[in-house]
């Protein structure tokens, strides 16, 4: 099979086409090099090349303030982070704030709570996590060492529209799954972490933009490759970074620039999320999950009246050459994930199909 069908995956998710054709074409051989991205040093001039562009190329898409801020490329996915922030950001003897919208920002905590105190600022379980919490409904610490956010739940769809007030306590995201989906002001964030595997390139590796008045927080004495220091002093090259993932992210961020940009892809994320949603709420026989004001734009999850026709919905659909589909084990029912590569057609083609289905068993 050599056609490709529309894949919904939450991550590994759908890559751009061209992005996908350029490594191909570029596979045996980088242009006037004769080797490919996988086979040359981290230290080579090519590379280091490759390397800036994807660094100069998040920056002027983000606009991640030139001064004062660092990027990093590091491996052990957004979950290494759920660590590595308490470790270097949260000392023995302090508290932090997190704010759990879903299952990810559950994972964090966890994380943390080996470290020091976790203050839960607010936990939307009492929603089944289908909403973001007003301001008024955190319990926020003046004194915490920072607050903690998942921007975007890819699990229950839920996504923040705007960032809480947090009075000068650092704020940090978890943006794996709507990174560069949409304009952000990155001087908001003290820390902005993203597994790269939704809407930034291949799974291995880990964007962090990180603040730089924050490493004067880290402790001594921690283990060279947990230490945020490390990997600034040595620009992510303190061990072999993943060469092939920076390289797919550089051109990632490529395409990203010929599409307009970030406001271009909001424009776009945007657009398909109106039509999936607007199928949705066109019906009774679907139920949206996440309250309308926190739906997600990059995964679209919904329940249809039983779980044997969710069955048979992700069953069809995957037969119509509609992949991915069905929803997280612990949430169940149906997820569409449009990230920023997922096609329009796709939407489209999605939507026909969830009127025909009803129309057969409605
Ligand atoms: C996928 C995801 C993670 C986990 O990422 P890994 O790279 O697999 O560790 C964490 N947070 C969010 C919001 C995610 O979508």
């Amino acid at each position: 099979m050599s056609e490709r069908i529309f894949n919904f995956s939450a991550g590994p998710a759908v890559l751009p086409v061209p992005v996908l054709e350029q490594a191909r074409a570029e596979m045996l051989s980088l242009p006037g090099v004769g080797m490919s991205v996988m086979e040359i040093s981290h230290r080579s001039k090519t590379f280091d090349e490759i390397h800036r562009g994807a660094e100069s190329g998040l920056r002027e898409l983000l606009g991640i303030p030139d001064e004062g801020y660092r990027v990093l490329f590091l491996q052990g996915g957004a979950s290494l982070q759920f660590s590595m922030i308490p470790l270097n950001l949260l000392p023995a003897g302090a508290s932090a704030d997190y704010i759990v919208t879903g299952s990810w920002g559950k994972k964090a905590v966890k994380e943390a709570k080996r470290q020091a105190a976790v203050n839960v600022a607010a936990d939307m379980a009492d929603s089944r996590y289908s909403r973001v919490p007003d301001q008024g409904e955190l319990k926020l610490d003046a004194g915490a060492a920072y607050v903690h956010l998942t921007s975007n739940e890819t699990i229950e769809g839920v996504e923040w529209k705007e960032e809480p007030e947090t009075a000068g306590v650092p704020l940090i995201s978890d943006a794996s799954s709507n990174i560069c989906s949409r304009p952000l002001d990155v001087s908001k964030y003290a820390l902005i972490y993203a597994g790269a595997q939704k809407n930034l390139g291949p799974s291995g590796l880990t964007l962090v933009i990180l603040r730089e008045d924050l490493l004067g927080r880290v402790p001594e004495g921690l283990h060279t490759m947990l230490d945020y220091r490390t990997h600034v002093q040595n620009d992510s090259l303190y061990n072999t970074p993943n060469t092939w993932g920076i390289y797919i992210l550089n051109l990632v961020c490529r395409w990203l620039k010929e599409r307009g940009g970030l406001e271009g892809m909001a424009r776009e994320n945007e657009s398909k999320a109106q039509l999936l949603y607007g199928a949705i709420d066109a019906t009774d026989f679907f139920r949206g999950h996440a309250a309308p004001e926190a739906r997600s734009l990059m995964n679209v999850t919904f329940r249809l009246p039983s779980e044997e026709l969710e069955k048979k919905f992700t069953a069809e659909a995957t037969a119509a050459g509609l992949d991915g589909l069905k929803g997280h084990r612990s949430v169940g029912g149906i997820r569409a994930s449009i990230y920023n590569a997922f096609p329009r057609e796709g939407v489209e083609a999605l939507v026909s199909f969830m009127r025909e289905f009803e129309s057969k068993n409605g």
